[in-house]
């Protein structure tokens, strides 16, 4: 028996472990980016060409390499940001793996070019499956450009494995804006294809934000600001008016590093409470810094999680200092502070920040300095609650009935439209020409239905989401949904990373109904909808389909029509607690049995349940 262990290549072993580092242009994006502010530049390029898959490209201003360092950067392991282990717990740059070049070098063609500042001629070194090429002596200003040319050139099955163009470039644009919104005494650009899609000039975070998310938050921005000898926060919430229905401007970072954690973002929409609706999302950029040592940062690479050593503690501090920020700028003079304990209990489910751990928390010293000063933001009074909350409720959505209305389904009772009441009287004939007489609605969810050979119980949203999905699987097939022209055709201002997902979805969205015009610097202009959305409440509509789509977009196995049509038919469904009149939820289960596959929703829930008369019988014994 021969032995069978080899050692593998060199430069096999290099693509290998290049895929954990770099998976996408972004990728590469973020560690060259990352390498650019490490190596103090004030000024930074990004260039893409094809979504970052021909090219992506980053020039810095930076303090350059040597001729040796400029070859060492690629090596594996090889790094300037730690010399032994203790420098891990003090990291204060972006990078320290020396991963990143290596990686780059191993997976696709590479252009450097160098200079530090007392050097008379920079380097040019040309790099491919991870050996240099070429080498010669350039004329250069000082710092670096580092090209990456060709990604996956060597490894096709990855170089497949791509998305679009439009997903790769949002990938980039976020990756983007995440380092240049922590930075924003940098100047960043980012072009496409030779197109500016980015111009960030040196400011305040302030105006970084305003840069990157829009005019829309000028004046609309509440200043965070908390120092302990702990921690620090500080930066921006939007103020509760400008909660979206799409999740996306909310960044937090510590100690200059994108992060995410739901963890920080359930305390600060803890601090939201109340203000916003249940269903929307509050702008915030927020820093965080602490020592390097209470931060775990030796996580992978990619991965943007992190680990607090105590992570109650800075749950307590970002609410605090979040809720008294709000409460300081005084969003409304109809909010008024109070002591009373009863809010405690107002929406204990849910929190991860049980009242055990709270009081574990409360007795440290340091939540005790930073929760006194701001005891009275703590707990709301009660009775203002529910006015304050109405204010912020959106109207409520009336395409249900419009659509019922715009079907002309004659209910023979015509009488009962007093919706008010959780169900209806307890007999009614059937519809004219409709099979089901219905009964009336049980927890303002479900409908009661009677038919020929049985009783139908039928979840209502479940239900919606099924006739509306078909309808626009219709609506695609070429039998486009009618469009009502806006009166006030209104725009929608989005954030770069939307609107290339607006721009992808803008043919499929047409065919059902919705007729947008892209209007340059991330804005389209709603120029007509499907009838039944509400005029006035377009904007709305489409925020919150992005955001439904968004949450589908991390799921592979469907295709971005297929998507939206799901995000469409769970958005515009009516929703379990709403209460239907009695033309309302006939039209429903006409529709329902009108579908070809009545039984589920697209992604499988039941739609109703059956009680056969002879099963109700032999059930009591008859
Ligand atoms: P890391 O950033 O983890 O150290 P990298 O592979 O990203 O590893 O980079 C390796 C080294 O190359 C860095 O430690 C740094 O010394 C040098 N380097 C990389 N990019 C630049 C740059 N833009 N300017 C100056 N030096 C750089
Ligand atoms: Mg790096």
């Amino acid at each position: 028996m021969s032995d069978i262990i080899q050692l593998l290549p060199d430069h096999i072993a290099n693509q290998i472990a290049a895929g954990e580092v770099i998976q996408r242009p972004a990728s590469a994006v973020k560690e060259l980016l990352e390498n650019a502010v490490d190596a103090g530049a004030t000024e930074i390029q990004l260039i893409v060409n094809d979504a970052g898959k021909a090219l992506v490209q980053v020039i810095d201003n930076g303090k350059g390499m040597s001729e040796t360092d400029a070859r060492m950067a690629f090596e594996r392991h090889a790094t300037s940001k730690i010399k032994n282990i203790d420098d891990l717990f003090h990291i204060k740059t972006m990078g320290f793996r020396g991963e990143a070049l290596a990686s780059i070098a191993a997976v696709a063609q590479v252009e450097i070019k160098t200079k530090t500042a007392d050097a008379i001629t920079g380097t040019y070194i040309e790099i491919e499956n991870s050996a240099v090429k070429k080498q010669e002596p350039i004329a250069w200003q000082q710092g670096t450009s580092i090209a990456m040319k060709n990604l996956f050139f060597n490894v096709p099955a990855r170089r497949n494995f791509l998305k679009s163009n439009a997903s790769e470039l949002r990938y980039i644009i976020d990756e983007f804006i995440r380092v240049a919104m922590a930075f924003p005494d940098i100047f960043f650009s980012l072009n496409s294809n030779g197109q500016q899609v980015f111009h960030l000039e040196k400011g305040s975070i302030k105006q970084r934000i305003v840069q990157i998310l829009g005019n829309n938050y000028t004046a609309k921005l509440v200043n965070i600001k908390e120092e302990t000898d702990y921690m620090n926060i500080y930066g921006f919430v939007g103020k509760p008016e400008t909660a979206k229905k799409t999740r996306g401007d909310q960044y937090i970072f510590v100690n200059s590093r994108f992060i995410k954690s739901a963890y920080l973002n359930h305390a600060i929409m803890n601090a939201f409470d109340q203000m916003i609706a249940r269903d929307s999302f509050p702008m915030y950029t927020l820093f965080i810094d602490l020592d390097p040592s209470q931060v775990d940062i030796n996580v992978h690479p990619t991965k943007q999680e992190i680990k607090f050593e105590d992570e109650k503690i800075v749950y307590a501090f970002v609410q605090s200092a979040v809720k008294h920020a709000l409460a300081q700028f005084s969003i409304t003079p109809a909010l008024d502070f109070e002591l009373d304990a009863g809010i405690q209990q107002l929406d204990a489910i849910n929190k991860p920040f049980t009242e055990e751990k709270k009081s574990t928390a409360a007795a440290s010293s340091l939540y005790s300095t930073f929760t006194q000063k701001h005891q009275a933001h703590f707990v709301e009074k009660k009775s203002e609650l529910k006015h304050w909350k109405d204010f912020y409720e959106p109207a409520p959505d009336k395409s249900f009935a419009s659509l019922t209305e715009q079907h002309g389904i004659k209910t023979a009772e015509q009488g009962n439209e007093d919706s008010s009441h959780a169900t209806a009287p307890l007999h009614h004939p059937a519809a004219a020409g409709s099979p089901f007489t219905i009964h009336g609605q049980v927890h303002f969810s479900y409908i009661i239905a009677q038919h020929d050979s049985g009783l139908l119980l039928i979840h209502q949203q479940n239900a919606h989401e099924r006739i509306l999905y078909e309808r626009f699987i219709k609506a695609t097939d070429g039998k486009p949904i009618a469009t009502q022209q806006s009166l006030f055709p209104s725009t929608l201002q989005l954030t770069a990373t939307d609107s290339v997902i607006l721009n992808e979805l803008l043919p499929d969205l047409h065919a059902l109904g919705y007729h947008l015009e892209p209007f340059g610097n991330n804005a389209f202009v709603i120029q007509g909808t499907p009838a039944d959305v509400l005029q006035g409440n377009e904007k709305n509509a489409i925020e919150k389909m992005l955001e439904q789509y968004k949450h589908f977009s991390t799921d592979l196995k469907y295709s971005k029509r297929e998507k939206l049509l799901r995000s469409l038919a769970w958005q515009q469904s009516v929703k379990a607690g709403t209460s239907l009149t009695q033309k309302e939820m006939q039209a429903l289960v006409d529709d329902l049995f009108q579908c070809a596959s009545p039984n589920s929703t697209p992604n499988g829930k039941p739609t109703y349940t059956e009680f056969k008369k002879t099963e109700l019988d032999k059930m009591f014994g008859r």
